[in-house]
């Protein structure tokens, strides 16, 4: 019944931050802070808590094979439906054809192409050379690769580490419970973010990239609806309805935040407490999936690459829609889960097809509004990965693995 209340408390607030937004154009401005405020909120909890709940979950999971099949089949699953989703937003876009007679005023610069290092050293850096410096930046792949150590560190001293583990298990529950307390604060923080977005995007900003908005928003609908779905349902156990209840929550956060990263303590309570994920596949699958698994961001990408080739009338090869879906898959893994940082990688995918970066800018104007989408489905992609990844390990461990897990952190 709380729950519920606070979904519908959300959802109520969104729907008058819109009317608001409409009504009082830019001057809604003002209750900005207190979207501010929401989210400072929930970034704050991030660090403490991923580190924690990822000690703990590894702690007590206790062995490292179950560990890296818990990794394996995640990768796999973040893989697969980002690769699927890049497909339907081609698919969408090509079909709805958003880059045909478009005449948008180009307001913004375009951006440099982002710098990448090199395959070899993105992996290296996953390593940090110094763990409190990687906790004090808030990197999160860095901050996993130090939790999953810790975890196993404590389950090879045994004994002599049990205080370690309780000061982990503490403070993951004190994280947790915190994240409760904020999120009464929901609703207040969604009208605060999203009121702002509406009253500063008027319809004149809106109407000429509408087809663009529409077809984002249509193959993000669909890749949940369609995608998500028969995967929870087939591989997760679970009817689609009550995933998209349950995780709806963090799904309007992520629209409000526009940051996965942000919304993670949010995703990670929704997804034990609404669909029941356990704490270790939860804390592991969660963060890392803020961090590499963007499906959103492949849709846009692949909406935003159509859109601009349209709009310059270049036609695109079968060899160059390839292209675009393998960089596509690898620009939206190195995507931050930060408000706009899919706009910047999308350079990424321009120049593996040697399209204009100017086509950025077209796009530009309305990006906030397609990140909305994009971060949403991030987040709820994330989740099924964690109802799937979770459901197979049930299959896998039985009852055994159950009772370990509720009995260690729960
Ligand atoms: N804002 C998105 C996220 O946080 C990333 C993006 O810009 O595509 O998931």
């Amino acid at each position: 019944m709380k729950k519920m209340n606070i979904l519908t408390a959300i959802l109520f607030a969104f729907v008058a931050a819109i009317i608001c937004g409409a009504l009082f154009g830019s001057a809604i401005e003002v209750v900005k802070p207190l979207g501010d405020l929401f989210l400072r909120l929930i970034q704050f909890i991030i660090v403490p808590l991923v580190l924690a709940s990822l000690v703990v979950g590894v702690a007590s999971t206790g062995d490292p094979k179950k560990l890296g099949r818990i990794g394996g089949k995640t990768i796999v699953y973040y893989l697969g439906t980002t690769l699927i989703a890049i497909t339907i937003g081609l698919t969408i876009a090509i079909i709805l054809s958003p880059g045909g007679g478009v005449d948008i005023p180009q307001q913004v610069e375009a951006p440099e192409p982002r710098e990448t290092e090199g395959f070899i050293q993105t992996l290296l850096n996953i390593i940090p050379t110094n763990p409190l410096a990687a906790l004090a930046e808030g990197a999160i792949l860095q901050i996993i690769f130090f939790a999953i150590c810790l975890g196993l560190g404590i389950t090879l001293v045994g004994e002599r580490a049990n205080p370690v583990y309780h000061f982990f298990d503490g403070l993951a529950e004190i994280m947790y419970r915190l994240t409760g307390i904020v999120m009464v604060l929901a609703p207040i923080g969604v009208f605060g973010l999203v009121a702002p977005v509406v009253g500063q995007h008027g319809l004149s900003v809106l109407l000429p990239l509408l087809k663009v908005i529409v077809a984002v928003g249509l193959a993000c609908l669909l890749h949940v609806l369609i995608t998500y779905s028969i995967l929870v349902k087939t591989l997760g156990k679970m009817s689609p309805l009550k995933f998209l209840k349950g995780i709806a929550p963090a799904g309007i956060v992520a629209f409000s935040t526009t940051s996965s990263a942000g919304t993670l303590p949010v995703t990670i309570k929704n997804a034990r407490e609404n669909l029941g994920v356990s704490h270790s596949t939860s804390s592991f699958v969660l963060p890392l999936g803020a961090t590499i698994n963007m499906d959103g961001t492949a849709i846009y990408q692949g909406v935003a690459v159509i859109f601009i080739a349209q709009f310059f009338g270049l036609e695109l090869t079968f060899t160059q829609l390839l292209t675009i879906v393998l960089t596509a898959t690898f620009a939206s893994i190195g995507t931050a889960g930060v408000p706009g940082a899919g706009l910047i990688m999308l350079t990424m995918v321009l120049t593996s097809v040697n399209m204009p970066l100017e086509g950025i800018v077209l796009i530009a104007g309305i990006d906030r509004i397609l990140d909305m989408f994009r971060t949403s489905v991030n987040v709820v992609g994330d989740a099924s990965a964690a109802v799937v990844v979770d459901a197979s390990e049930q299959r896998y461990a039985g009852q055994y693995a159950d009772g370990q897990d509720q009995g260690m952190t729960g």
